[in-house]
C-alpha cells in the first residue's frame, strides 16, 4: 500500500528498476521490475565451498571435508551478472528491504529447481537457519539482511524457520585482514547455537546474501554440528572471486 510519504518520495526520488530503469514508482517498494528479475540465471554448476574445485551438487570435497563442518554450498545466481552485483550493493548500503525479498524469491526459485532436478530433503526435519549478524552492525543496518532473506525462503517453501544462531564476539571485519589464512582463523569460533533442541538431528538450511571465503558459513556449520545438526547446507545468493568479494566487505563493514 502507498503511504503519502512514499507517494512524495516517489515523486522527487522516481524510483528506476536497478536492470532496465524503467519507472517503478507503481510497484510499491521494489526496486527490480518482475521482467528482471524473471531474467536472472540461475546457477547450474557446483564447486567446493573451500577450495572450488568442481564437485557433483555443492558437497564439499573429500579433500576439505577433513578440516570443515559445512557439508554442501548451493549458490543461486552468478556474481558475475551486473544486475546481481547492484542488488547485493544497493541491498548492503542503502538498507533496502525489498531487495532481500527479491533475494529470497530468487532463492527460492533456485532450489525449487534443484527439487526438480532430482535434489531433496525431507521438509519435516529441515531448518532454515539465518547466518547472524553483531549486535553492533544489526543497529547501524536496522536488519539482519540473512534473516529476511531465510525467511522468506521458508515462507516461500514451508520450511520450518529459526533464528537460532548468535555472534559471541565481535571479530574484526574480515576486508581489514589481507592474508586468507587468518581470515580464516579471524571467523573460528564466533558463532553459538542458542537452543540445540531445535537442531538436533536436522538438516540445517543455512542463508546468508554472499559467501566470502567460506569460513563464516563454516563456523556456523561447526556451532550447529556441535549442537547436534545432522546435515549443513549452506546457501547464498550469490559467490564472488575473492577480488571482488573484498572490495564488496570493504565496503559493507567498515
Ligand atoms: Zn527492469
Ligand atoms: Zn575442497
Amino acid at each position: 500500500m502507498h503511504t503519502f510519504k512514499g507517494w512524495l518520495l516517489d515523486l522527487l526520488f522516481p524510483r528506476l528498476c536497478l536492470g532496465c530503469e524503467i519507472s517503478l514508482s507503481d510497484n510499491n517498494e521494489s526496486h527490480v521490475c518482475s521482467a528482471c528479475l524473471a531474467g536472472i540465471k540461475m546457477k547450474n554448476d557446483f564447486a567446493c565451498a573451500f577450495c572450488n574445485s568442481p564437485v557433483v551438487a555443492g558437497t564439499t570435497c573429500p579433500f576439505c571435508r577433513a578440516d570443515h563442518f559445512l557439508d554442501r554450498l548451493f549458490v543461486a545466481t552468478s556474481y558475475e551478472n551486473p544486475l546481481v552485483q547492484k542488488i547485493i550493493k544497493t541491498m548492503k548500503y542503502r538498507f533496502v528491504r525489498s531487495l532481500a525479498d527479491d533475494m529470497a524469491g530468487l532463492m527460492a526459485r533456485y532450489l525449487e529447481r534443484r527439487f526438480s532436478l532430482g535434489f531433496n530433503i525431507d521438509r519435516g526435519s529441515t531448518v532454515v537457519v539465518p547466518v547472524p549478524l553483531h549486535r553492533r552492525r544489526l543497529n547501524w543496518r536496522g536488519f539482519n539482511q540473512a534473516e529476511i532473506i531465510g525467511n522468506g525462503i521458508s515462507s516461500y517453501l514451508k520450511l520450518n524457520f529459526q533464528n537460532l544462531l548468535v555472534r559471541i564476539r565481535n571479530h574484526v571485519p574480515q576486508a581489514q585482514i589481507s592474508d586468507r589464512q587468518s581470515r580464516i582463523a579471524n571467523a573460528t569460533g564466533i558463532s553459538k547455537c542458542m537452543e540445540p533442541e531445535l537442531v538436533q538431528g536436522k538438516t540445517i538450511l543455512l542463508v546468508d546474501d554472499v559467501a566470502t571465503t567460506g569460513s563464516t558459513l563454516d563456523d556456523c556449520a561447526r556451532a550447529l554440528k556441535a549442537a547436534g545438526a545432522k546435515e549443513v547446507i549452506g546457501f547464498v545468493f550469490a559467490r564472488g572471486t575473492f577480488a571482488s568479494d573484498k572490495k564488496l566487505l570493504q565496503r559493507s563493514e567498515k
